[in-house]
């Protein structure tokens, strides 16, 4: 799973050769630590044209615990508010904004633009706000250093806040080219706020599936790390490296195939204290073109990726397990945006994980008080990605804007950033982990 090419570029002769030969030159990303918690240096507040939100905003820029200033040589994070864009000269103000400050932005630094909902009342403010869409995404692209850089449509500053926390410290080294709609928080949002800021989720529950190895062990880790009490779950032939995660995290091990027509209710049964935190990690591939594809090929796939996570979910609401302020983290595949030659199961299951959160997202929240969102993991290392053949592998890694791979604690912050009580204004949403893959819309 080791990156030897990034490894090597960061060595004399290997600086000199990727230069030479014009190949990609992926910057080692900075990720959190308990050591180093946030980004180093200060943070630039922009405003292009006059925002309703400003106030607000610094202040809860300045609850990030970093230096906002309105003026910075060398900022490590540029946040640009253009809410109040609502035509082409508005434009040409985010532009004055960023065109002096980009090129000094430190390595893994971040630039987060704010935009609002195009508004289908007015074309024009509609057509400045989309603008910001394919500015951000090409900004990402040409950034380079491990820089990123998003673009936030938000309804208010409160529903948008853990939202900014996130993109705007090292947990997010690997999200780039995201464009994330945040709503309002509504009133009962205090009654779930954390009592502890470096525990959010202390006195919680969460349950991980296929927690037993990669990328849901990782999810675990990092919901544990942030309080969580986790329950790992993974098929009964995993147990015994599921008993260690358990172990290891202080959680409690659950082992279980979740395409069972009874997982729902034997979940509600282990949890008889109900459930803040359900992450449908649990998935497979079985690759094939459709032509030499069998039908138990397509069905286990879509068995385990989307029909037990739609019949979980579905039991685990009816039967209040997921408590109000809970949330739902499916799992869903740039593959599943961009459609991927021999994996035409696949990709229907992880697109159907779209149409899930989508649709449920509304409705669970209206209903249940419970969020859906999805995380759409790119290339990411793991034993499943390692099996992949070389060549393929080699172009997985570089075909995205940070020319590298991620890893699973990234998918990890990502969930914990969506599981946060202040999230609670984040729903429907699908957001890519992928470097800002040339793959997936
Ligand atoms: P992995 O194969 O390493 O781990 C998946 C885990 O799910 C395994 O422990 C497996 O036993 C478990 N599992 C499978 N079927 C199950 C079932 N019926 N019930 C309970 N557990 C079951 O995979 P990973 O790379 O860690 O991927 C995790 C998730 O991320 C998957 O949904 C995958 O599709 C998605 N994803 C991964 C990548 C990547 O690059 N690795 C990219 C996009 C999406």
């Amino acid at each position: 799973m080791a990156d030897r090419y990034l490894r090597f570029t960061h060595t004399a002769p290997g600086r000199f050769a990727t230069r030479r030969l014009g190949l990609p030159q992926p910057a080692e990303l900075r990720r959190w630590s308990a050591e180093h918690p946030t980004l180093d240096g200060p943070l630039l507040h922009l405003t292009a044209g006059a925002s309703p939100h400003r106030d607000a905003l610094a202040a809860a820029l300045a609850r990030t615990g970093l230096d906002v200033r309105d003026s910075a040589d060398r900022p490590a994070a540029v946040v640009l508010d253009a809410t109040g864009v609502r035509d082409t000269a508005g434009l040409g103000a985010v532009h004055a904004a960023l065109h002096p400050v980009v090129r000094g932005v430190r390595d893994s630094g971040r630039i987060v633009v704010l935009g609002a909902a195009p508004d289908p009342a007015d074309h024009h403010q509609a057509a400045a706000q989309q603008a910001l869409e394919g500015f951000v995404r090409s900004l990402g692209k040409e950034t380079g250093r491990g820089r990123t850089v998003q673009l936030v449509r938000i309804a208010d500053v409160p529903g948008a806040e853990s939202t900014l926390r996130f993109l705007l410290s090292p947990k997010s080294a690997y999200v780039s080219g995201q464009v994330i709609t945040t709503g309002t928080l509504g009133e009962e949002a205090a009654e779930h706020a954390p009592a502890d800021g470096e525990r959010p989720l202390a006195g919680r529950t969460a349950l991980v599936t296929g927690a037993a190895r990669g990328i849901g062990e990782a999810v675990a880790a990092t919901l544990a790390r942030d309080g969580a009490h986790v329950v790992v779950l993974d098929v009964p032939a995993a147990q015994h490296d599921l008993v260690a995660v358990a172990e290891r995290l202080g959680g409690t091990a659950l082992p279980l195939d979740m395409t069972a027509e009874d997982a729902g209710d034997r979940i509600a049964t282990a949890l008889p204290d109900g459930l803040d935190v359900l992450v449908h990690n649990a998935g497979i591939t079985r690759d094939r073109r459709l032509q030499n594809m069998p039908a138990d090929r397509w069905a286990s796939v879509l068995d385990v990726n989307l029909a037990s996570v739609l019949t979980t979910t579905d039991a685990l609401l009816k039967a209040g397990t997921l408590r109000p302020g809970g949330r739902v983290v499916a799992t869903a595949s740039i593959a599943g945006l961009a459609g991927n030659s021999g994996q035409t199961n696949y990709a229907a299951s992880k697109a159907g994980i779209v149409g899930l959160v989508r649709s449920l997202g509304p409705r669970a929240l209206a209903e249940h008080g419970v969020t859906v969102n999805a995380v759409a993991p790119g290339f990411i290392e793991t034993r499943m990605t390692a099996a992949v053949p070389l060549l393929i592998r080699e172009a997985g890694r570089r075909m995205n804007s940070l020319a590298q791979g991620g890893r699973p604690v990234d998918v990890a912050e990502t969930t914990a950033w969506f599981a946060h009580p202040g999230s609670g204004a984040v729903n429907g949403q699908v957001v890519r982990v992928c470097g800002q893959s040339l793959l997936g819309a």
